[in-house]
């Protein structure tokens, strides 16, 4: 048996109380109404399934609040972008709105776009391919090159250089007011696009009023010379602190019915994280459930819910805040629980 660098850090994160279930969504924004459709959809399937309280499933729905406006871009070479809260959207932001009114999602914050615009301006400039998807279907930024997809570097140039404090400030207090004038509240959760973040990022988001940050079990802050991710260079637990009011989650279940994710064996991870003593957090994405991938993939929902649902007694779907709730802070309980400790120390091996 192998003791990695982080275990000490996973047997000290705290235990979750309840079984929790939280479907995590992301990279919706402004789109054409196929989307609203594609929510509406979503919002009727999580709402025919309850918890034992009668909460309805939970998806979150990562948020990019805005997509480059190409002709404005190619006509004045400036950057320019179209929001969420824009007339020609309004069906996208009325589906997500409504599903969130009804419990079903919770909307959270993933960007104010799924770049740095002097990044992508400097892509459109020398690559045609990148210039023509995006007068294509400007809203289809999760197709730009991965490296391209990260906001929170400074990629004009590979390897990535970090970005200016106060650029990263001003940009989430941007990002968090046109959140609030498209949503009617700030946002108080937030999914850094591609997982590549840094300190200063951080402190922009806990100053801008955010308490809880996404993770997938890792930090990555910046891209090498053929944009991959640099790498990790901080190991993330459930419940742990940053910049003082920033609570971190860990999301490391990865369910995209359209690459083939199975329902059966997200159940199995599900159970593997309760477990743990803690919360099942499964990453998705939009593409899911639009196109052709959309009738199997809204039938693998179905299943993974009913399947985790009859497996799982007593399994919560809640929204991250609730989950972060049920969390139990005190790590002596572990001491008392020499079973959970083993697992712990074996976390793959259950
Ligand atoms: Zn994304």
């Amino acid at each position: 048996m192998s003791f990695p660098m982080n275990t000490f850090s996973t047997l000290a994160a705290p235990l979750l109380e309840q079984p929790v279930l939280i479907l995590e969504s992301d990279d919706w924004g402004p789109a054409p109404e196929e989307h609203a459709e594609a929510l509406h959809g979503l919002r009727k399937l999580l709402t025919r399934h309850r918890d034992p309280t009668g909460h309805p499933a939970v998806m979150t729905l990562g948020v990019v609040l805005s997509i480059p406006h190409m002709e404005k871009i190619l006509d004045t070479g400036e950057y320019a972008a179209r929001t969420l809260n824009e007339p020609q959207f309004a069906a996208v932001l009325e589906a997500m709105k409504k599903g969130a009114a009804e419990g079903a999602f919770h909307i959270q914050l993933h960007g104010m776009a799924h770049y740095w615009p002097d990044n992508l301006m400097a892509e459109i400039g020398r690559n045609p391919e990148v210039r023509r998807q995006l007068l294509e279907e400007p809203w289809h930024t999760e197709r730009l090159p991965s490296w391209l997809q990260s906001r929170w570097i400074d990629g004009r140039r590979l390897p990535s250089t970090p970005l200016e404090a106060t650029q990263i400030q001003q940009a989430v207090q941007e990002e968090v007011a046109l959140f609030e004038s498209c949503f009617g509240r700030p946002p108080s959760v937030v999914v850094p696009p591609t997982f590549v973040w840094d300190d200063s990022v951080e402190r922009a988001y806990a100053e801008a009023g955010l308490t809880m940050l996404v993770t997938p079990g890792r930090r990555f802050t910046g891209r090498d010379e053929g944009g991959r991710l640099l790498p990790e260079d901080r190991i993330e637990i459930n419940g742990r602190r940053r910049a003082e009011k920033l609570t971190t989650l860990v999301r490391d279940i990865y369910f995209e019915p359209a690459l083939g994710h199975a329902p059966a064996a997200a159940v199995k991870q599900i159970q593997r994280k309760w477990r743990l003593r803690e919360p099942a957090l499964l990453e998705t994405h939009r593409f899911n459930f639009l196109g052709e991938n959309k009738e199997s993939a809204f039938a693998a929902v179905e299943q993974l819910l009913s399947e985790a649902k009859r497996k799982i007694p007593g399994l919560l779907f809640r929204p991250p805040q609730d989950a972060a709730g049920l969390l139990q802070r005190n790590p002596l309980v572990l001491l008392h629980t020499p079973s959970l400790l083993w697992r712990r120390l074996r976390p793959h091996a259950i």
